[in-house]
């Protein structure tokens, strides 16, 4: 009785072992799969403007003298915005490669009320162009939190140049920044997988201490809203909805790249919307704590 246990036993554990490995093939395909659609829809995307840029000199350089100057620099205008969105798509795409590569980024203690200030300067002149207002309210005195400045940086001009560009004239976009009441730590919830340096500092806090206070950062729009079939799917690549007169500006990879570096701060974006009436978009980053940040600094540094 026992030999045939153990081998019931052992051909239980091989099922699970296929089973396993069937699971990691089936993740591979799947993987595989998004690559080959990734590349795709890049190519999808470059071709278009540059069969633009081509297409704009070919006829400058066959028919220039036919044309009449205000043509010319109609069709220059037109090449010099095609390159300009060429530019953002290479380096939208090389920024989501880089943030997919899983290289390891350095985490510091950011100073939230400045970032939001530099962001604030960068888009002040665009929303005034468009009739927007565009304000802050941050708490004084915030207290620094663990991220990549950087990335940061990134995300809040991802977010406002969103909240701008679906906004019309007389809107008004709002950021907010305020501390939370500590949360309890869920066990678990702060660890995964990716060994990466950042990390040590996450599962440290959860480690020591019985909660970990959080700052919550919010961007508000009053603008055309989202519905709520596609509020999912905006988070996927090249996803941009439908029936919408999209100007230029777009690459359709603005809040992939924002979920990609919220997920390397161990966080989520989440957000709120109602069509014509607005949108706002939130998520949380957690405050360095003194002691957690001697214990996590050298283990923190990139
Ligand atoms: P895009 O470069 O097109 O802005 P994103 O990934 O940043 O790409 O956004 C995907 C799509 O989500 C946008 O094309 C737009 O349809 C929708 N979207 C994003 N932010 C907003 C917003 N604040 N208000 C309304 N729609 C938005």
């Amino acid at each position: 009785r026992i030999l045939l246990t153990t081998v019931l036993n052992l051909q239980r554990e091989s099922i699970k072992g296929i089973a396993i490995t069937v699971q990691d093939i089936t993740r591979e395909v799947e993987l595989n799969e998004a690559k080959s659609q990734f590349i795709s829809n890049i190519s999808h995307e470059l071709r278009t403007p540059l069969f633009n840029i081509k297409t704009y000199i070919e006829t400058l350089h066959d028919y220039g003298e036919d044309l009449a100057v205000e043509e010319r620099q109609e069709f220059l205008a037109t090449v010099n915005n095609e390159t300009d969105r060429l530019t953002r798509l290479v380096n939208d795409v090389l920024d989501l490669s880089k943030l997919e590569s899983g290289r390891t980024y350095s985490f510091n203690g950011v100073d939230l009320a400045q970032a939001l200030e530099q962001t604030l300067r960068t888009y002040q002149l665009n929303a005034k162009d468009k009739g927007i207002q565009l304000v802050q309210e941050v708490t004084p005195n915030l207290p620094l939190v663990m991220g990549n400045y950087d990335l940061l940086l990134q995300v809040f001009g991802n977010l406002i140049g969103n909240a701008l560009k679906f906004t019309p004239a007389g809107g008004k976009v709002a950021i907010r920044a305020y501390q939370l009441d500590p949360q309890p730590i869920i066990s678990g919830s702060a660890a995964d997988n990716n060994n990466t340096k950042q990390e040590h500092y996450f599962n440290s806090v959860s480690y020591d201490n019985n909660y970990h206070e959080q700052v919550r950062i919010e961007i508000s729009d009053t603008g055309i809203g989202i519905a709520p079939e596609d509020q999912q799917a905006i988070f996927d690549r090249f996803f941009r909805v439908e029936n919408r007169v999209h100007t230029l500006e777009g690459t359709g990879l603005g809040l992939s790249i924002v979920r990609n570096i919220m997920e390397r701060h161990h966080s989520q974006v989440h957000l709120v919307s109602e069509v014509g009436v607005g949108t706002t978009f939130w998520f949380d980053l957690t405050i360095v704590n003194d002691e957690i940040s001697s214990v996590a600094a050298d283990r923190i540094e990139d």
